[in-house]
């Protein structure tokens, strides 16, 4: 495993902090974000503000979650642990109590597989696949493991009656991800109680092939 000799991590969370409270997704300064390097992982403090990050206030643990340097890390760090350990390939978490996806995290999902129908092309193409994690307290090491085991591949989840995690190769796409979600979620309430037409199961699967977006078989 390579591990960087420069470190973007920082400047990259305080820009994605910045991004997502400016756009009202971090609600109370409440959320959380990683990137991981090497075999480490930089994620903001436990209270930070997500639209004031100080690059030098940031926690580094190891993947055994021992803090090496910093203060004291988000007490849901084992989410953000259990995205990395699915993926070699993950090296940014965004975790955030936004208003839609919370929201729609407190109604029943649409399958046991995923929360969300393929409900826009975007969706599919940007998120694909969410799955709505059952309840558990925040920071639940459990609830990490839970989907740590989870099968199939995802690249985001709902958490229930909680929030949304969003993972990617770069925080930027991370940040996206979230956003394309919420933005979704926001969909699912808008429609509210009418009649849901999603895109057929042949034009989801083509999407999720075409752009690599997970997207289960139905
Ligand atoms: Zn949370």
């Amino acid at each position: 495993m390579t591990v960087q000799t420069s470190e973007p991590a920082p400047a990259e969370l305080v820009d994605a902090g910045a991004r997502l409270a400016g756009a009202g997704l971090s609600p109370g300064s409440s959320g959380n974000l990683s990137i991981r390097s090497g075999d480490r992982v930089v994620i903001t403090a436990t209270g930070a503000d997500m639209g004031a990050l100080d690059a030098a206030s940031l926690s580094v643990l190891d993947l055994d979650g021992n803090l090496l340097s910093g203060p004291r890390p988000s007490k849901e760090y084992p989410l953000h642990r259990a995205f990395y350990r699915r993926s070699p390939e993950t090296r940014a978490i965004v975790h955030l109590h936004s208003p839609k996806a919370t929201a729609y995290a407190c109604t029943d999902p649409w399958s046991d597989v995923t929360a969300l129908p393929p409900i826009t092309p975007y969706f599919v193409m940007r998120v694909g696949r969410t799955p709505l994690v059952p309840y558990a307290d925040p920071g639940d090491v459990g609830q990490a493991d839970l989907i740590e085991a989870m099968p199939g591949r995802f690249r985001a989840a709902l958490l229930q009656n909680h929030g949304l995690v969003a993972a990617g190769p770069d925080m930027i796409a991370a940040v996206d991800t979230a956003v394309e979600l919420e933005e979704a979620c926001g969909i699912m309430l808008a429609a509210g109680s009418r009649r849901l037409r999603p895109l057929d199961d042949e034009t989801a699967r083509r999407l999720a092939e075409a752009y690599s977006s997970p997207w289960p078989r139905t």
